[in-house]
């Protein structure tokens, strides 16, 4: 069956395309985790929920640019909307304020009431940043907590974890941290503390002990976007680090208007200190949000104190550009229209569904996991409860079906997880099972 080789074969311009980029593009990939062997896929074309590649294959997306489409591939209100900021506007505006950044505060705080004050950025990545550094000027503490495996975007507070070889990564219990990336400077890795994922008692050990150091503590809800946090982690999670004094941070650039329209926050009713958006809130375009309690965004105020030394600084050319305000904006009102979601959602479970059963009818050994708009498929029994799950996971099951996938147009890039879009409709969801139906059917001969 499909293997890296035969895929080779069916792509031959997406492989050539691949080498002319590597002569002046790193890697020819703008970012690491675009990459899959033997090459990734090079697209020329998206409408709706679906892609077509260079050799012109098509594939229904489920990737949809890393979570981030939730209306799909050029929707029309989405076009509209940001006809409209050229029409009146042309691109960026003007590095200054207009209406559209207002609006768009007030839609998110009605969807999130714990962001009471926000601040906009241009990426996930800008926005865990920010709220790190907002966090730790606010308690004037030094250390930060995040969770083995949890992924806020590449600087270098975040870029921690532990080693995936397990035998390497500590005990559980006490993970121990190492860099995920070169050389990363020393004080990186000295002030991040690594927190085992739904293991409350082991949590609450570390930040005890450390509570005059942790300042602030970031985790993703859902780790990578499918795995949950246990109800009681969570709360509990809350509780300890109100007690202790240690801001806790919600990175909702994966789960924001995914897991509900509200994010994990609602799912959980649970109220984090800060709270980072990113992808969705966007429509398609770069956008990242930091937002929570007033008095911690207000040390980002440039009225906060007389003197710039005591303000917490934060800057970018193209912060809440009227382009990402629209585009976003167009995005939370349609999917805030009434049964959008819940319809997205119904869909979403179709499709795990379809995929279980015929998991099951074939006897290839995969379950799906998830809520809301995003799951995974994954090739075990097993609860998965955190980052060493998914590290002792048999990758190469996965690949495989990935690979026949990808021959049979499905395409969410090789062991990435699932999400829908609101133009994944009927069709889409039956061609996608005929795919998975294909492709187990391959796996078991
Ligand atoms: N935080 C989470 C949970 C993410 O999933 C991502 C991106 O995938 C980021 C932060 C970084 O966002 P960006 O890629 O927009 O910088």
């Amino acid at each position: 069956y499909s293997t890296p080789t035969r895929f080779a074969e069916n792509r031959p311009l997406s492989a050539s395309f691949f080498k002319t980029a590597g002569t002046h593009i790193a890697g020819g990939v703008n970012g690491n985790l675009r990459y899959f062997t033997p090459f990734p896929i090079t697209f020329k074309k998206a409408k709706d929920a679906w892609l077509v590649d260079l050799d012109g294959n098509p594939y229904v997306d489920y990737l949809l640019s890393y979570g981030a489409l939730m209306l799909g591939h050029g929707h029309p209100v989405i076009k509209e909307a940001v006809q409209n900021v050229w029409d009146q506007l042309g691109t960026s505006a003007f590095g200054a304020a207009h209406p559209m950044e207002w609006e768009m505060a007030l839609e998110l705080h009605k969807l999130y009431p714990s962001m009471e004050k926000m601040r906009f950025t241009n990426s996930g990545l800008e926005a865990t940043l920010f709220a790190l550094r907002l966090g730790l000027a606010f308690t004037g503490k030094t250390h930060v907590g995040k969770f083995e495996g949890h992924y806020h975007g590449s600087h270098d507070h975040v870029l921690v974890s532990v080693n995936p070889d397990l035998d390497q990564a500590g005990n559980p219990t006490a993970p121990e941290a190492v860099p995920e990336t070169l050389r990363l400077p020393d004080y990186y890795l000295k002030h991040t503390v690594v927190l085992p994922f739904n293991d409350l008692p082991a949590c609450e050990k570390i930040l005890t002990k450390m509570k005059d150091q942790i300042g602030i503590v970031i985790l993703e809800p859902f780790q990578s976007g499918y795995i949950a946090a246990d109800q009681e982690f969570i709360t509990g999670l809350r509780d300890i680090t109100k007690q202790l004094d240690i801001l806790l941070v919600f990175d909702e650039v994966k789960t924001g208007c995914r897991i509900t329209l509200g994010g994990a926050q609602q799912f959980y009713h649970v109220q984090p200190d800060l709270t980072a958006l990113g992808k969705v809130v966007g429509g398609g375009f770069p956008i990242g949000v930091v937002g929570g309690r007033g008095d911690i965004l207000e040390f980002s105020s440039p009225q906060h104190a007389g003197k710039h030394e005591d303000i917490v600084f934060h800057s970018g050319t193209f912060n809440g550009n009227p382009i990402s305000m629209a585009a976003g904006l167009a995005t939370i009102r349609y999917l805030s229209q009434s049964n959008r979601f819940e319809d997205m959602v119904h869909r979403t479970q179709m499709l795990r569904k379809g995929i279980e059963t015929l998991a099951q009818d074939y006897g290839v050994p995969f379950k799906t996991i998830g809520e809301g708009t995003i799951f995974n498929v994954v090739a075990t029994n097993r609860k998965m409860t955190n980052y060493r799950d998914v590290a002792s996971l048999q990758k190469e099951t996965r690949m495989a079906l990935d690979y026949l996938l990808m021959d049979h147009g499905v395409y969410s890039k090789p062991l990435n997880r699932f999400s829908l879009s609101d133009a994944h409709g009927k069709r889409e969801i039956e061609i996608t099972l005929d795919g998975f139906e294909r492709s187990f059917s391959k796996l078991k001969s």
